[in-house]
């Protein structure tokens, strides 16, 4: 047993606009992928306030599942001088809002110039002892404040001429012991092809851990299934990191997905983001490390925001971020409190400290 106080919102909400899917549809992630919503006029069906927002929210990518959509609170959503005001913190993290036309002179669309270190189609190289593979742009949701909507164009699959090639780029660069392969999503690839990717990766002599970023078992945890356990199981020193910022993301099915990944022997940690108006509050984040502790992830990381484009509104200042952090740390058991960092273009993640805030 468990003990984890889930969001009952989640039951309400799923019973009030998708009471006629049976469970066995709702329970195929393949159902949930299509029919999520991916078009304007389907968002404004469950979201009316949008509508005055029109012209500029066509612009903007988004995608959320039928199971997402179901952990929103719609009444907390208010219209304030003609803008849209998101409260609610899970809709916060997946809705297009006009605050992301707004942009600070220190935001980039790339702001890791991820793009132009990229050696070969397909990677990324910014550390010395690792590399990161982008099998695939496509996510199971687009998170607002993501660092890569430099790559949310039209989606794409690695080909494998491009994986040959970068083995051989990893076969002739021994200092790499680590392949993490992050996206997009890679749990949405066809798992044969997944299973591919990992073994030639861990094929590599020098190759020592395999890494999978996935935000799936909260936007859709129905895909993390037995099928997806098995190929994990093939694997050693596999690790899978999980995207988790708000408690209430954590429902019996994340449980069910976080079971199969553990099924698969994959070791399990955490990354969060810290958000304006999402998770930065110390009870939320409180909330938020102890069922990830009791689920057995290791909160990992908790990551200042990026400076990308259009995300200053989920920006906490670096004073308030440390402090909410410290009374964490004075009053959590170390297992389950993460490390606070910034990635800062050309370092690399740096843990937050009054050193750095002065
Ligand atoms: S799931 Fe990850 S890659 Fe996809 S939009 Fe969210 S942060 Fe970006």
């Amino acid at each position: 047993v468990i003990h984890i106080k889930y969001n009952e919102i989640y039951h309400t909400n799923k019973e009030k606009f998708f009471g006629h899917v049976p469970d066995i549809q709702w329970n195929d992630w393949k159902w949930q992928i299509r029919n999520g919503i991916r078009n304007f006029d389907d968002l404004i069906k469950y979201f009316p306030l949008l509508e005055k927002n029109r012209e500029k929210l066509l612009k903007t990518n988004f995608f959320i599942t039928p199971y997402f959509l179901s952990l929103i609170d719609l009444d907390r959503l208010e219209m304030n001088k003609n803008k849209m005001k998101i409260y609610d913190p899970i809709a916060r993290q997946v809705i297009p809002s006009v605050e992301e036309f707004s942009c600070n002179l220190d935001e980039k669309t790339d702001p890791f110039s991820e793009f132009h270190k990229s050696p070969l189609t397909g990677c990324v190289k910014r550390y010395k002892d690792r590399i990161l593979i982008l099998p695939t742009n496509i996510c199971a949701g687009y998170c607002r404040y993501c660092t890569r909507k430099w790559n949310w164009n039209s989606g794409y699959l690695i080909k494998r001429e491009d994986i040959k090639n970068i083995k051989k780029y990893i076969g002739s660069n021994p200092s790499i012991r680590e392949v993490i392969i992050s996206g997009g999503d890679p749990f949405l690839i066809p798992v044969g092809f997944l299973d591919e990717l990992i073994y030639e990766m861990i094929s590599i002599d020098t190759v020592e851990v395999i890494r999978i970023a996935t935000r799936l078992p909260a936007f859709l945890p129905q895909r993390i299934n037995r099928e997806i356990s098995g190929i994990l199981k093939k694997y050693k020193s596999l690790w899978v990191i999980t995207h988790f910022n708000h408690p209430d993301e954590i429902t019996p099915a994340t449980q069910e997905a976080v079971e199969n990944l553990m099924a698969g022997n994959a070791a399990l940690a955490n990354q969060t983001v810290m958000l304006k108006g999402v998770n930065d509050g110390y009870e939320i984040l409180k909330k938020l490390f102890y069922s990830l502790e009791s689920l057995r992830i290791k909160p990992y990381y908790i990551f200042h925001c990026d400076p990308v484009k259009g995300t200053s509104h989920f920006k906490v200042p670096l004073k308030s971020g440390l402090k909410l952090m410290n009374r964490l740390r004075r009053n959590i058991s170390g297992l389950s409190i993460p490390l606070y960092v910034m990635d800062l273009p050309g370092k690399g993640k740096i843990p937050v400290t009054d050193e750095i805030i002065r």
